[in-house]
């Protein structure tokens, strides 16, 4: 997967102290491959490749991020403006109701989608109507009366027995309906085709102009590959559309391709779906999308508040120490523990890890007064003892509990972890080469 991809990648660099233009353009190529792999447009693939290059030749060195961090930081930025900035959230009108038109082909996700909306919009105490404006196939109102009893809104379709109905005038009759009734969004489903034709795009925008939205969503399957960035222009010539609905993205197709539409068409992703059931969907946001693609759980946010408190010369020297030049300490150990808790609370910064997820239980458990004994553990060492552990003999343990408050198997307890901490953490450092920072970048 395109995770996997842009993580070896990232993999590569950390092992690099400085970058020089070679690394650079090899990252470049590498990110290419894996982004065009994913299916995502050429010209959107090229276009970012040579953002990104240009930023990262331009780099001022900075204190607190090592080379490979403020590449990852400008691929992120980069891809988060791929694909569309900010969040876009719906415009509800001024004066109710806010109606939004749902389009796209058949089989994209219209109806299903429209039950998601309405079960979403009720949740925020909004009043939302369903209209069945596709007429077209047979039981498509039927079945987008069930969606609206699963999502417990109702819906507003053409009497039964009154022969094929006319969907103009069905979602044209809907808006007053639903001004007398005081829903305050309506939503209008309406028929798709299996491909792009004229008769569906000109019903399409006879509805538009019938019940003039707020918001044309376009909704498209996220499986059908390099056809939803052309079916996308095809519907924005043919009617305009405000904003994209991805759906299936919990099918294993790449994507990349529909994540490109932002981008070509300049339309921002509004929803994405991920499944048939009505929780199956969310409010699309850039930025977890870029990230959940760097495949970096929010190590980015961790990078930002990194820049912001870590002191880089410190915990270069602290790298150093780990590296063998000098032993690590309990005093470094103290240094790092009280510079990382500047960041704030623990539990919520190793939470930020990628791969955090696994040890959630663990990482929940973290009592910040276990942290606060460790620090007064330190504390009542003299520096010699900080600096070599070895010399902890009984009579320096129980002053050390003494002054700490704490039993002198809470002295033994940190000692022992400590010392298997250290193995543990040359194990790691001589893996992974010269690492610059003292952050861990995934
Ligand atoms: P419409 O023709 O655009 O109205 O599409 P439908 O809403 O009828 O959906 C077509 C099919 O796709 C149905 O079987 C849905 O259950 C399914 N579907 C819709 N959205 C998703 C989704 O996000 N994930 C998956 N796996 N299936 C979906
Ligand atoms: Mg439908």
């Amino acid at each position: 997967t395109l995770q996997d991809r842009l993580s070896d990648v990232f993999k590569g660099l950390r092992s690099k102290g400085r970058l020089t233009e070679a690394d650079i353009d090899a990252t470049m190529r590498e990110i290419r491959i894996a982004l065009l792999e994913a299916d995502v447009n050429l010209s959107v693939v090229k276009g970012f490749i040579s953002a990104v290059k240009e930023r990262c030749l331009g780099l001022e060195l900075s204190k607190a991020l090592n080379p490979t961090q403020q590449i990852i930081k400008i691929v992120d930025d980069e891809l988060v403006g791929i694909l569309g900035g900010e969040t876009r959230n719906v415009r509800f009108s001024k004066r109710p109701p806010t109606v939004i038109m749902l389009a796209g082909l058949q089989g994209a996700g219209k109806t299903t989608l429209a039950g998601k909306l309405a079960s979403w919009l009720r949740e925020q105490k909004h009043a939302p109507l369903l209209v069945a404006a596709d007429l077209q196939r047979p039981n498509a109102v039927g079945q987008l009366q069930i969606v609206g009893e699963r999502a417990g809104v109702h819906v507003f379709a053409p009497q039964p027995g009154n022969g094929v109905g006319d969907p103009v005038q069905v979602a044209r009759d809907s808006i007053e309906h639903a001004r007398r009734r005081l829903y305050d969004v309506v939503i209008v489903d309406t028929a798709g085709r299996l491909g792009v034709d004229a008769e569906l795009m000109q019903q399409a925008a006879d509805i538009k102009e019938a019940v003039n939205p707020d918001e044309v969503l376009f909704v498209v399957d996220a499986m059908i590959g390099q056809d939803a960035v052309n079916t996308a222009r095809a519907f924005n010539e043919g009617i305009g559309f405000d904003g994209v609905v991805l759906t299936k993205l919990d099918g294993d197709a790449r994507g990349g391709a529909a994540l490109s539409i932002a981008r070509v068409i300049g339309k921002p992703i509004m929803f994405a779906s991920n499944g048939e059931g009505l929780k199956d969907f969310d409010v699309f946001h850039p930025d977890r999308m870029a990230s959940r693609i760097l495949g970096m759980g929010d190590v980015l946010t961790l990078i930002e508040q990194a820049e912001k408190t870590f002191d880089a010369d410190q915990s270069r020297a602290a790298a150093e120490k780990l590296m063998g030049k000098n032993k690590f300490g309990l005093q470094d150990f103290l240094s790092q523990m009280q510079q990382l808790r500047k960041m704030g609370p623990l539990s919520k910064i190793l939470g930020m890890l990628p791969g955090a997820g696994q040890f959630k239980g663990a990482i929940d458990d973290i009592d910040e007064r276990e942290i606060d004994r460790i620090e007064a553990i330190i504390n009542s060492m003299t520096l010699k003892e900080r600096d070599d552990v070895s010399i902890l003999n009984g009579s320096r343990r129980s002053r050390i509990a003494k002054g700490a408050g704490v039993q002198v198997s809470d002295v033994n307890q940190l000692v022992n972890r400590f010392v298997e901490a250290r193995k543990m953490m040359e194990k790691m450092a001589s893996s992974m080469g010269g690492m610059g920072g003292g952050v861990p970048a995934g």
